[in-house]
């Protein structure tokens, strides 16, 4: 019974599995008739067009974009013809695959193309029309070239195009200013400044490559060829040639660019120099820097990702434009701008400007101290020296909204308008500031005016801001709008540079005179700068050692910032320059020579090479000059651009007076300003155990006893100080 059951159930079993087997072969049936129905019915007209489009190609021919020149017409950017692989997409559709399959097949045949690189492509491409080839492969492999070339009959969606990649030849040099370019991205391609551009598109990404895109850029043009089924050209429909983006003139100098690059070495800080006359930028500095050939050539690399990572985590900013982006305090450069203003206000005159310098001033429970003890000296001296005390003072008779307009007025705290992406504006000191940016404690109090007027506290401003002011009060009240932008060709349909609107500062001429007056003092009159001092080219400007707040990195970085600003000749300028040098030390001794350097090549480049200079060149520096004066310029130039930044024993006497400008001492008012010596030196470059070779015992004598903020054993200012006229 029981077998029985089971038999029947077996039999039951088979018949039902027998009928299972025809349903599904009917429904199988259904399903491939359908198939048929929908291929040769359905989807007729689409086929048929694949199958004509399959004879149809279209290759794009890539414009080259605009080469990029320096003021004397020499190459800074260009191209280089490189070979792309570049797929078909409608082609690809039509041989029913997708574009990642045929990657993959074309990876196991031992192509090198990176997958991930083609799915970001496809991302872009879904928005181009299915016929525009695509890329696959940029600045491709010569050997996938080859195979690609080798197997054209098998692929006939794929091809070889040339396309001019761009080049930067000096790497490095200038790549703050020139820029870099790379692909647009989704986000670029949806804002309207981009309206007209395609996916794909190589653009401007930083520098004068961004802003100048439009001019750059040129209209790619266009090859429609007919082919055959095995994807060899039988002929031409149409061509559109591309048209060349144009060519762009900039302001720099190359020969000073270099300089300016060499004598930073590889110190974090900034270059520029600029023609006070024009606005024009002759070279621009911001260290550490970037390669642009990175993004242009290399991104799409493992090791460009790599290196483009490492640029982006590095806590230096490489690709961060210090020139116009940093924001510093400006130490005891801003000493100009505030005797200017004072001068304007009447707090002083030319005639009579003396002040006490007092070793420093009472303010309240604090004392602020001057390094130097300096009576009562005039604006000349007092700038000369950089006299902390003199300016204490008269900060306090300018007060705080006479400075913080007349600063306001010189452009200190907005960008300048340079024609450069992301300038930053900044911070000058002012009630409203502090109440903003300190609510703990929002009132404005004297000290924080006595802070102000040596520029530190709140002042916060770019270097390419500080040298606008500077060289406008030399050019008597003229500030021109900094810019890089020379001219644009072809010939014939020439573009020049429009932006130049001139801010005027209304400043008696005795107030610049003054001013210029004194500040070739600081350079010529064994003052703070003695160390800019070119034979012949009357250099004049301001050294500033700006401290750095404690709240910030600790380590190296609590070391003060170097600045010089100067112009030259005093007279009538022709070339300011301003150097920030970070976390070194004194503006006099590690900004002032490399400024030298550029006001000597830009003399020797327009006016010879002077023949007392070639006398001093013989000689060993005289007894008249504390500093290096007489040294050779190839000297200079090998002791510190290839050396990290290094404290240095030989400082001239006048670097005395800087370094501890408005240093917040939190002391009794009877107590002694010597008191706090010896704590300050925490910050100070380190004594004799890090002297470099430069610097031994002979230079070391040559100057006389000094810096006694470096150098315990020379710790008498007061007497040395007196020794000076
Ligand atoms: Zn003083």
């Amino acid at each position: 019974m029981r077998s029985i059951e089971r038999g029947r159930g077996q039999r039951f079993d088979g018949q039902s599995r027998l009928a299972m087997i025809q349903y599904l072969l009917v429904a199988a049936f259904a399903i491939l008739g359908f198939r048929l129905w929908s291929l040769q019915v359905i989807h007729h007209e689409e086929y048929v067009r694949a199958a004509e489009s399959n004879r149809l190609k279209t290759i794009p021919i890539a414009a080259p974009r605009g080469l990029i020149l320096d003021r004397e017409g020499r190459v800074l950017v260009d191209n280089r013809p490189t070979l792309s692989i570049i797929v078909n997409r409608e082609e690809v559709k039509a041989r029913g695959k997708s574009v990642l399959d045929l990657v993959d097949e074309l990876i196991a045949q031992g192509v090198t193309l990176d997958r991930d690189f083609v799915r970001a492509r496809l991302e872009v491409a879904r928005r181009q029309p299915l016929y525009y080839p695509m890329v696959i492969e940029a600045n491709a492999d010569p050997a996938d070239v080859a195979w690609v070339r080798a197997h054209q009959l098998e692929y006939p969606e794929l091809d070889v195009i040339e396309q001019p990649q761009r080049r930067y030849p000096y790497g490095r040099l200038l790549a703050h200013v020139l820029g870099y370019v790379g692909e647009i991205s989704q986000r670029e391609l949806a804002r309207p400044e981009y309206e007209g551009y395609r996916p794909g598109d190589i653009i401007g990404k930083a520098g004068v490559e961004k802003v100048y895109d439009r001019l750059l850029r040129g209209r790619d043009g266009i090859r429609r060829v007919v082919v055959d089924s095995a994807g060899r050209e039988i002929s031409q429909i149409e061509q559109i040639d591309p048209i060349p983006g144009r060519s762009i003139r900039l302001t720099i100098d190359l020969d000073l660019q270099r300089v300016a690059e060499q004598q930073l070495g590889r110190r974090r800080g900034v270059v520029v120099a600029m023609d006070p006359r024009t606005g024009e930028i002759l070279a621009m500095v911001s260290h550490p820097a970037f390669d642009p050939n990175l993004f242009a050539a290399r991104i799409n690399t493992p090791e460009g990702k790599a290196e483009f990572r490492r640029l982006v985590t590095d806590p230096d900013h490489p690709l961060y434009n210090r020139a116009i982006q940093g924001l510093y305090p400006t130490g005891s450069t801003w000493k100009v701008l505030v005797a200017t203003a004072a001068l304007e206000e009447g707090v002083i005159s030319v005639k009579d400007s003396r002040l006490m310098c007092g070793g420093g001033l009472q303010v309240g429970r604090r004392f602020v101290r001057c390094m130097g003890a300096h009576g009562m000296p005039d604006l000349h001296r007092a700038l000369v020296v950089s006299c902390d005390g003199y300016f204490y003072r008269l900060g306090l008779k300018l007060g705080i909204r006479r400075m913080h307009e007349w600063v306001k007025r010189l452009g200190m705290g907005q960008p300048t308008g340079i024609d450069l992406p992301n300038e930053r504006g900044g911070i000058i000191p002012g009630p409203e500031v502090k109440a903003r940016l300190n609510p703990k404690d929002p009132i404005w109090r004297d000290f924080d005016t006595v802070i102000a007027a040596i520029g530190q506290g709140s002042v916060a401003v770019t270097p390419l801001q500080l040298l606008r002011a500077v060289a406008g009060i030399a050019m008597g009240g003229i500030l021109h709008r900094p810019h890089v932008f020379l001219e644009a060709g072809p010939p014939g349909q020439r573009l020049s540079y429009q932006g130049d609107d001139v801010v005027v500062v209304p400043l008696h001429q005795r107030t610049c005179e003054m001013i210029r007056y004194s500040l070739w003092g600081v350079v010529n009159e064994q003052g703070t700068g003695t160390r800019a001092r070119v034979v012949g080219f009357d250099v004049s400007g301001k050294t500033g050692t700006a401290q750095v707040v404690a709240t910030h990195k600790a380590g190296g970085k609590l070391k003060d910032h170097a600045w010089f600003v100067a112009f030259a000749p005093r007279s009538r300028p022709e070339i300011a320059v301003v150097v920030l040098v970070e976390n070194v030390g004194f503006g006099g001794t590690y900004s002032a020579p490399i400024a030298r350097a550029i006001f000597e090549a830009y003399r020797n480049k327009h006016y010879g090479v002077p023949e007392e200079v070639e006398v001093a060149r013989q000689t060993p520096p005289s007894s008249t000059g504390p500093s290096s004066d007489g040294e050779p310029v190839s000297q200079t130039a090998s002791s510190t651009s290839d050396r990290p930044a290094e404290p240095t024993e030989t400082r001239p006497p006048s670097d005395r007076g800087e370094g501890e400008h408005g240093e917040l001492i939190e002391r009794a008012p009877d107590e002694p300003p010597g008191a706090m010596r010896s704590e300050r030196r925490r910050i100070q470059p380190a004594p004799s155990s890090t002297r470099s070779p430069a610097a031994g015992p002979e230079a070391a004598t040559a100057s006389p006893p000094e810096s006694q903020s470096a150098d315990p054993a020379a710790n008498q200012p007061r007497s040395t100080m007196r020794k000076r006229p």
